[in-house]
């Protein structure tokens, strides 16, 4: 029988937060065994309901989405997000610099395979939101991690990320806010890496997913506000912060100088086109959505229940010996150090899998996210606190007995 074998470019792909880990514990629940996964930021599956004017958007405009749009998508959400980052301090930039998308995701994929020749760079953070080192390295490139500190509220390392940069580097990634850590990068910091793009000539991707989900005030700020003259592709959509994750919605804006950029644009049109267009039913809906009153916010506020699950989670992580967190400022996701010395621990998918096993709880290693120890994990504290209340004493629990073997 002829073999088919996966391609030669997946070769060195992994998206781990659906890996062999999320395999395990759908074998386990197909044995009719209860798992709590605690491993998607997927709002909707945990109660958090998208609100009804959306909805109801959805309803009205069924009948106008059942046609292929623009490739880049219908006027009025463009014109919506237009006006957003108008708002965000963005200069440089036209309705025609905007695209929608099949969520973030397809527009990732997008931009790396528009960019990228084998061997080429590009700067990731580490640890990561894995989808774009598994971008960078199914277009042919190589992903270059550099370092955030967890001493430092998890902010990407500026000197290591000058240490990194060759003349094979095309562009840096950052996620801001952050997942898997949380962090909510300073106007300092920023400024910091736009140096370094503008010294190097660097494109800048900027994954701005979780923006509307900050919380204690602070506010988010884009890098493509601050260099309105660096070439920068900002994205963002809707999974999180209007909890319609399944509606897959989200876009991408190009913002600043463009002349040296033309030809990579053509491709990037063309890559829409090849794809028709995003889902028309969801792009109705985002002028609703960033318009006027944000549900999300009062998820946010003391009181509110995303707040009130990462006071609890952070507290009660800190309170486990051996587990240390750094409190996250923004988005759903906390990733905890574990003293790996202590639990012996020298693979941490392991350590993820032997959790599962005892206590049914689904967690991702620190090295789904790209980091180079063992000694991380993630946790999304999007469930209810009683949900969250029976990880944290499970984890206790399971710690007090385990070495890893
Ligand atoms: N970027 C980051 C940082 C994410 O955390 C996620 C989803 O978890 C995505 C992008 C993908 O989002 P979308 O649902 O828009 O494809």
């Amino acid at each position: 029988m002829r073999e088919f074998k996966k391609s030669a470019k997946l070769d060195h792909v992994s998206y781990d937060v659906r890996g062999p880990v999320l395999e395990e514990a759908d074998r386990m629940q197909a044995r009719g065994i209860d798992i709590l996964k605690l491993n998607t930021g997927n709002p909707a599956t945990f109660g958090f309901k998208a609100p009804n004017e959306i909805i109801h958007d959805v309803i009205a405009n069924a009948r106008e989405s059942e046609g292929y749009s623009d490739s880049k998508g219908i006027f009025s959400a463009r014109k919506a997000i237009q006006q957003y980052y108008q708002l965000k301090g963005f200069e440089n930039f036209t309705i025609n610099d905007i695209y929608t998308g099949n969520g973030v995701s397809e527009l990732i994929t997008m931009c790396m395979q528009g960019l990228i020749n084998n061997g080429d760079e590009v700067l990731v953070p580490m640890p990561d939101y894995p989808l774009w080192t598994a971008s960078v390295s199914l277009a042919g490139g190589n992903a270059v991690h550099y370092v955030c500190d967890e001493q430092a509220e998890w902010f990407p390392d500026i000197d290591d990320i000058k240490s990194k940069v060759t003349d094979r580097t095309k562009a840096i990634v950052i996620i801001n806010p952050n997942n898997p850590t949380g962090a909510l990068y300073s106007e300092e910091l920023l400024q910091d890496i736009i140096k370094v793009a503008r010294e190097h000539q660097l494109i800048i991707f900027s994954d701005e997913i979780y923006d509307r989900l900050v919380m204690d005030g602070l506010e988010h700020t884009s890098i493509a506000a601050l260099a309105p003259d660096l070439f920068t592709v900002t994205l963002n959509g809707l999974s999180k912060s209007h909890r319609v994750a399944g509606f897959r919605c989200g876009w991408m804006v190009l913002s600043g100088e463009k002349t040296h950029v033309q030809d990579y644009i053509e491709g990037l049109n063309m890559l829409a086109s090849m794809r028709l267009c995003s889902n028309v039913l969801s792009q109705h809906i985002i002028q609703t959505a960033l318009g006027g009153y944000q549900s999300i916010d009062k998820l946010l506020l003391p009181g509110g229940r995303i707040y009130e699950q990462r006071e609890f989670i952070t507290k009660a992580l800190n309170d486990i010996p051996g587990i240390s967190a750094v409190k996250p400022k923004a988005a759903f996701y906390i990733f905890p150090k574990i003293d790996t010395e202590k639990f012996n621990i020298l693979d941490d998918e392991q350590f993820v899998l032997d959790f599962l096993h005892e206590k049914h709880i689904l967690l991702v290693h620190g090295k789904g996210f790209n980091m180079d120890t063992p000694d991380h994990f993630r946790i999304v504290y999007l469930p209810k606190l009683e949900d969250l209340s029976h990880t944290t004493d499970s984890l206790a629990d399971f710690l007090a007995g385990y070495r890893q073997k």
